[in-house]
């Protein structure tokens, strides 16, 4: 890490406004495309932390009683603002995480998307009546939590925060966010669009700081009443184990090795096209990257000379340059941790079919690049196969049943996404409904949608983001029970007899 003088420095977002550490600390946001420290932020700890969570607590006693209506006139405004300052997202978010800007161009156009969606869902929220019987009136009435505890990774900085927030804030509840340390920028500007649109100073907190301090002090709080956290599966067991020594109500979108599994009824391009999206988009540092590919046998070797050319012809370069298609890794760790993979893949016998080592070249000696790598002859008990490797790494693994394709799709601890790519519907329906996967994509990989549910089954998390689900897992459900009789129920005067619970 080379540290120059910074291009800016800011504190921390608490309370509607910017304000340093209680121990003064600073953290370096570095850029991954030369090393660069650009930005410091205030580094929080346990005390800002409990600072952030009683100011949320105290917001919570006006924002938990306004309506869906006033909520969703801020977060519509708040969209239109993000939208206005959509250029200076994009910028920040490459320079903090290195994905090319045309990629972080396309995904930040969509996070508005996610406050109007949530913000309707507000507006337009109906509790329900229940079918009680007729002497009694029985309703039930979503109310929200409180103040809630929001753990984001770096991969997708405002994305994912916002798949949090949005649902989060529509629901009537509070929020401090300890974002990840690499990317804890763009977290924070929007709180300022937040502000710009009327929400009320104390809603939305950001508290940037380390996992094992701002992080657990934020978990291990014994008044927030959720933690969500987006983050790997072993950070997934010790927040939500941390959290249920409190009671406190635990959300977790973890780790995943999203399998994408060809039939032989696909095109070779389109499996192709398919398959580097799926691997290569965001470098491979996404939680459904198609890092496994399942092929027919039949069509591998089609596939695989396809892929490799198409993989050597992706244009690294400089993220910000729109004409770059694949930037550096987010960071020193994650490219460290892609090289140690490819060789544990070479001593397992995989084959490097393209890519497995960095790019030559002056322009990429400073940065965290590394070429898109396909390894071929894959066993699917090879750690490279089964590990989740967060970089540009796709794996291939034949098959020749559709009982073998399935068992591959299955075949890891993870089950979070998949794809299933072939034009015979009935199959796809069936291969689709035994898969043990939160999301499967037939003929796509990676849609989303603010109003479609997402999350992951087996090691992959607990709970969903996304759609009505989301919003009500940002409640608590409070069920009222009136009686429509005026006359005195007086069980110690009549004779007994009538059947009743208690
Ligand atoms: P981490 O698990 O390292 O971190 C996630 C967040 O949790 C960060 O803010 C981190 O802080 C914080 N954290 C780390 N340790 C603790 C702790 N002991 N107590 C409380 N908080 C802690 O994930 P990454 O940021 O490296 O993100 C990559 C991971 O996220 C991958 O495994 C990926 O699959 C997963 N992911 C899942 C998605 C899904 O939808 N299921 C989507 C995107 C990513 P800090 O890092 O600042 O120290």
């Amino acid at each position: 890490m080379t540290v120059h003088e910074p291009k800016f420095a800011r504190g921390m977002f608490v309370n509607g406004e910017y304000v340093n550490a209680a121990s003064g600390k600073t953290l370096p946001v570095e850029n991954p495309k030369n090393g660069e420290v650009f930005a410091v932020v205030a580094e929080g700890d346990a005390a800002d932390i409990e600072a952030a969570v009683t100011v949320a607590e105290r917001a919570f006693e006006k924002w938990g009683r306004t309506t869906g209506a006033e909520r969703a006139d801020i977060m519509e405004r708040a969209a239109q603002i993000m939208r206005r300052r959509l250029g200076e997202f994009v910028t920040l978010e490459v320079d903090q995480i290195g994905r090319a800007r045309r990629e972080m161009a396309a995904q930040l156009a969509r996070a508005p998307e996610w406050l109007s969606y949530f913000g309707a869902v507000a507006r337009t929220h109906e509790d329900t009546v229940i079918p009680f019987g007729t002497t009694h009136l029985n309703y039930t009435r979503r109310v929200p939590l409180g103040a809630v505890g929001h753990l984001t990774p770096w991969n997708h900085p405002v994305l994912i925060l916002m798949k949090k927030v949005a649902p989060s804030l529509a629901a009537g509840n509070t929020m401090v966010v300890k974002p990840s340390e690499i990317a804890p920028i763009t977290p924070m500007m929007l709180g300022e669009c937040l502000k710009e649109a009327g929400l009320p100073d104390g809603v939305y907190n950001v508290v940037p700081g380390y996992g094992p301090t701002a992080g657990l002090a934020l978990t291990a709080h014994p008044r927030i009443r959720k933690i969500d956290l987006t983050g790997g599966t072993e950070t997934g067991r010790v927040v939500v184990a941390t959290a249920a020594k409190n009671l406190v109500r635990a959300s977790a979108e973890l780790g995943g090795k999203a399998s994408v599994i060809v039939f032989p009824d696909t095109e070779i391009d389109r499996a192709v096209a398919a398959t580097m999206f799926a691997g290569f988009v965001a470098a491979g540092q996404t939680c459904v990257q198609g890092a496994r590919l399942v092929v027919h046998r039949s069509i591998h070797d089609q596939v695989i000379e396809k892929l490799v050319k198409r993989t050597g012809a992706i244009r690294l370069g400089d993220p910000q340059d729109p004409d770059t298609q694949l930037g550096p890794l987010a960071s020193k760790k994650q490219r460290d941790i892609t090289e140690r993979y490819v060789q544990i893949g070479k001593d397992e016998g995989a084959t490097v079919a393209v890519g497995g080592r960095r790019p030559d070249g002056k322009a990429f000696e400073r940065g965290y690049y590394y070429l898109p790598t396909v390894f071929t002859g894959v066993k699917n008990e090879m750690r490279i196969a089964q590990e989740e490797i967060f970089g540009p790494v796709i794996c291939v693994i034949p098959f020749d049943t559709e009982e073998e394709a399935i068992a591959l799709g299955n075949g890891t601890q993870f089950g979070l996404g998949a794809s299933v790519w072939t034009k015979d519907v009935a199959r796809a329906h069936r291969v689709t409904h035994a898969l043990q996967c939160g999301i499967v994509w037939i003929n796509d990989h990676h849609r989303i949608d603010p109003a479609s549910p997402w999350g992951g089954f087996k090691m992959s998390g607990i709970g969903r983001e996304n759609g009505l689900i989301a919003y009500e897992e940002y409640t608590q459900l409070q069920s009222v029970i009136v009686s429509l009789t005026d006359g005195v129920f007086d069980w110690y005067s009549d004779e007994g007899g009538t059947k009743r619970y208690s």
